[in-house]
């Protein structure tokens, strides 16, 4: 059973992590940026583009798009995740298999009205689930945010380095990406890089790994955030980091990029615009088509594709298992050592202890059996039911009933071996 402490009238829900452990939610390790709740309830999809693609039909819709129908599109590509990974891939069991020992449980924030599970598990495979690559990137993203600010106070000056390698360089992603991190790992270890850095008086970075696909292929790509303690211009930065990126690439294995694309410098406001947008992108449903038209479509596009039953949903398929493979285990943020103590942001919470972490001050609307899980688990009702938990808790009673009873009916008409559906 969970553990719950009163506070007040309401209930502060404790931290679980995948091995079942508890720590209380401020209590033991503190997250490094103490109240998240804030952040973490703020709806996603504020200030995103008004044309959206409704997730569970894949018809571009008007409006600007909520939390919820985000929420909702999120199930749906972790429901076409399984579909294309297979039910074996911890992605196809995330917010769907129970956690040993516990009853899930419907909760409602609070502050923000913002509903939410607890007691399911989740997967923390940050590359291949949506629900997991929203909770995860957005915590880091807050960090990301948070570091710039404490970057400033310390007088340092941030850069934002954009590392590509040259395009149609080949199909196997997971031979190009191993490639990449290998011209990365020259670009930072070695006595050219300790000159650089010593020149440059280069204190600290953080690395972001990206990937885009498009007309020549996959595209992974580093985005690497700076922090010097000399304003040095972008076109110095780029004097000493080019000629160092390129000698790394052909040390990889790589085609040599040119001097113009192979490393781009931008100034501190650039960065900034990138740590508050960075993580988002992958959530901006824009239409998988126009957007693959105008060259780059994110993972994920490759399984709204398929959701929206793209002429192409075969190729998508594929795609998307070559980059799942490609990308397994990488890390996504990547801080140097030393950094975070510098600018004194404590430990960095793992992607599992992330995706697992809930520490909303919430009530609880509803304690579910076994059999009411599995009917909103086979009725794919787990965003419906959150939803109804926001917006008209006093009907989530009679929502839980009328699926308890279609998932009863399904299960007679199976013993009996009537068709299902
Ligand atoms: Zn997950």
């Amino acid at each position: 059973m969970d553990k719950l402490t009163t506070v007040g009238a309401e209930r502060t829900h404790l931290r679980t992590d995948s091995s079942g452990a508890r720590t209380a939610a401020g209590g033991g390790r503190r997250p490094p940026l103490g109240n998240r709740t804030k952040t973490t309830s703020k709806p996603r999809g504020a200030g995103l583009p008004a044309e959206q693609v409704n997730p569970m039909t894949g018809e571009i819709i008007e409006g600007e798009r909520t939390a919820q129908l985000a929420r909702a599109e999120r199930f749906a590509l972790v429901a076409v995740a399984r579909e294309v990974l297979g039910k074996d891939h911890r992605t196809g069991k995330c917010m769907q298999r129970r956690l040993p020992k516990q009853t899930v449980k419907v909760w409602k924030d609070a502050e923000h009205g913002k509903a939410f599970y607890s007691g399911v598990r989740t997967c923390a495979r940050l590359w291949t689930c949506a629900h997991c690559a929203a909770k995860i990137s957005e915590r880091r993203r807050v960090e990301l945010v948070a570091a710039l600010a404490a970057a400033k106070a310390l007088g340092l000056h941030v850069k934002l380095l954009t590392l590509t390698i040259p395009h149609g360089i080949g199909d196997d992603v997971k031979v190009i990406v191993g490639k990449l991190l290998g011209a990365w790992k020259r670009t930072t270890n070695g006595r050219a890089a300790k000159e650089l850095r010593e020149l440059l008086g280069l204190k600290g970075t953080i690395r972001a790994f990206e990937v885009t696909y498009g007309a020549n292929g996959f595209h992974p790509h580093l985005h690497v955030l700076l922090f010097l303690d000399k304003p040095w211009s972008n076109a110095s930065v780029h004097a000493a980091f080019s000629p160092l990126w390129q000698n790394s690439c052909r040390l990889a294995g790589l085609p040599i990029p040119s001097d113009a694309h192979g490393c781009r410098v931008d100034d501190g406001s650039k960065a900034a615009a990138y740590a508050s947008k960075w993580g988002l992108e992958s959530e901006m449903t824009k239409g998988h088509v126009k957007r693959g038209k105008q060259g780059g479509m994110t993972p994920f596009d490759f399984l709204r594709a398929v959701l929206a039953d793209d002429p192409d949903a075969a190729k998508y398929r594929g795609l998307f298992r070559a980059y799942a493979d490609a990308f397994q285990g990488q890390r996504q943020l990547y801080w140097s050592n030393g950094l975070r103590k510098l600018l004194e942001l404590g430990k960095e919470a793992t992607d599992e202890e992330l995706a697992a972490e809930q520490t909303e001050k919430a009530t609880m609307l509803a304690d579910l059996s076994v059999d009411q899980w599995k009917a909103i688990v086979h009725a794919r009702a787990q965003a419906a039911v959150l939803d109804v938990a926001e917006d008209k808790p006093q009907e989530l009673r009679a929502l839980l009933d009328a699926l308890h009873r279609r998932w009863l009916d399904y299960r007679k008409r199976r013993a009996n071996g009537i068709p299902v559906t």
